[in-house]
């Protein structure tokens, strides 16, 4: 396909399409098939600039003065829309993420309807309390909106993602500036079509695409921003958390993870077997919540290795738009090149390859494939133990107790998520108290729902997604004191 031939697409600033200020585009590429489907307008400071003014200038037009359970309908609208467009905006979600069209079209996209269906209820249930102070006074407090939200979110679940900010953002009364990944902006900019044909005002969802090093930086500068929700990886969330400092934004950060999945020897073994594939295989491993360190008992070892690297066998990757595939593509040729970088590495430092290991072919020669990969006799201190890698590939680390599992568990900077597998009631709330993470599945692995919060302990972040905890941070709290002496 020539580059000539790809639709164009600009800004949602004001609810207006606008070409970025310096005319500058950029390509999406389908991993699938390597080729370009699309260029996008790359924003600069000016167009963030713009959107910060339009986004501020909402709140105190129609927006700032709407009801709140206007609001609300509003958000359930964008829901609606989106459920009516699903099966278009599936196939966006696959052709620039490379994601089986069975995830986007009955997971990720049912998922991000349901987030601004669960806020749009929200809306006129945010409140405020009397309280009772020593003195003659009613003493109130008001939940007000932040102000202008930045929602900047990475590439491996583009709409859901946005989702799970704009939603709870826009319920509370902000406005948002939407950056999506330069890898995948195709699903964001039609968030912001659906935002026009619902009819939020002008300003209320913008949607500026770039790259993170110009735009997200921009964003994380900029004086008129008062708050930026972030999903990506540890260090950017660091960078983003040091250049905030200037303007003391508020932040929340749901970073990186390389979660444990802890397998005892009294657990049904069919079910954690199946749970520890959809736990690292799921959504290609690009899954922040990714179970990618497998801890099993010394005793079951062997069995349950076996059993497991003949299952990822059975995965083969296929083309992400025929719905019986099940396996995609890597997202791009960059994370294609670190994931097989990773394994090189596992190899390298003598953990013992079980399955999968190379590059994948679906009989095009073309797309960023890769086999799923199980590597077992993983010892805690070798880099597949220790970085996230992002992708299908998943180490296997021996134990020879309870203690010790618990112990390697936790030895990780990261605390996003992990999952134990027992029949045994009492061990597996005891482990799951010991574990350091802001989630933990008992036999079962990667759900979620709008209703549980979701977010990171120690080097995975801070702050809650989905939820009603999910409020406080697109809330702010103002005291109200009457004097009521007479
Ligand atoms: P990334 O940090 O490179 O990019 C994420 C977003 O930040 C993109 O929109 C990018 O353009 C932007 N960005 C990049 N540099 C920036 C900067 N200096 N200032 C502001 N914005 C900037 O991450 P990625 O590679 O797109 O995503 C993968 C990472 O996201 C993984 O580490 C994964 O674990 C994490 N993740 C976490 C969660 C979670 O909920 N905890 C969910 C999904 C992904």
């Amino acid at each position: 396909m020539s580059a000539t031939a790809v639709e164009q697409k600009k800004l949602l600033i004001n609810n207006e399409w606008r070409a970025s200020s310096s005319g500058k585009m950029m390509e999406v590429v389908n991993p699938a098939t390597e080729e370009i489907i699309a260029e996008v307008a790359a924003a600069d400071t000016a167009d963030v600039d713009a959107a910060v003014k339009a986004a501020r200038a909402a709140l105190d037009g129609p927006w700032g003065k709407m009801s709140a359970r206007e609001r609300g309908r509003l958000v359930r609208k964008l829901a609606d829309r989106l459920l009516e467009r699903a099966d278009e905006i599936a196939r966006l979600e696959t052709l620039h993420n490379g994601k089986p069209i069975s995830e986007s079209r009955h997971i990720e996209i049912p998922a991000a309807a349901e987030c601004f269906e669960y806020y749009a209820g929200w809306a006129d249930k945010v409140m405020g309390e009397t309280i009772p102070v020593r003195g003659n006074y009613l003493t109130y407090t008001l939940r007000e909106p932040i102000g202008v939200v930045a929602a900047i979110v990475p590439w491996n679940f583009p709409l859901l993602l946005a989702a799970w900010k704009v939603a709870p953002a826009l319920a509370c009364g902000n406005t948002v500036i939407l950056k999506p990944a330069s890898q995948t902006p195709l699903t964001a900019l039609a968030l912001g079509e659906i935002a026009i044909e619902v009819g939020l005002p002008p300003g209320v969802l913008n949607v500026v695409t770039g790259p993170g090093s110009k735009v997200g930086q921009a964003i994380v500068e900029h004086p008129g921003i008062d708050k930026v929700a972030f999903t990506g990886d540890t260090s950017t969330g660091k960078s983003i958390m040091r250049s905030a400092a200037d303007t003391l934004k508020k932040i929340t950060l749901e970073l990186g993870g390389k979660s444990p999945n802890i397998v005892l020897a009294d657990a049904d073994l069919e079910a954690a077997i199946r749970g520890a594939t959809i736990g690292i295989f799921y959504g290609k491993g690009e899954v922040c919540a990714a179970g990618s360190r497998l801890l099993v008992d010394r005793a079951i070892k062997s069995e349950f290795i076996d059993k497991l690297a003949a299952r990822a066998r059975k995965m083969v990757p296929g083309d992400p738009l025929d719905p019986k595939t099940r396996f995609g593509a890597i997202s791009s040729k960059k994370q294609l090149e670190t994931v097989l970088k990773y394994i090189e590495a596992g190899r390298k430092e003598g953990a013992s390859l079980v399955a999968g290991g190379e590059r994948a072919d679906i009989g095009t020669g073309k797309g960023y494939f890769v086999q799923p990969t199980v590597f077992a006799d993983v010892q805690p201190e070798m880099t597949i133990a220790r970085e996230e890698i992002f992708g299908p590939v998943l180490a296997a680390i021996d134990f020879a107790d309870l203690d010790e599992a618990i112990a390697k568990a936790n030895d990780s900077p990261y605390g996003l998520a992990a999952g134990v597998w027992t029949r045994d009631i009492k061990k597996a709330h005891y482990v799951a108290r010991k574990l350091q993470a802001g989630t933990v599945w008992i036999n079962t692995y990667n759900v979620y729902d709008t209703a549980a919060p979701f977010g990171g302990y120690k080097q995975s972040g801070f702050g809650r997604e989905m939820s009603a905890h999910a409020l406080e941070h697109y809330t702010q709290i103002k005291s109200v004191w009457v004097d009521l002496n007479m």
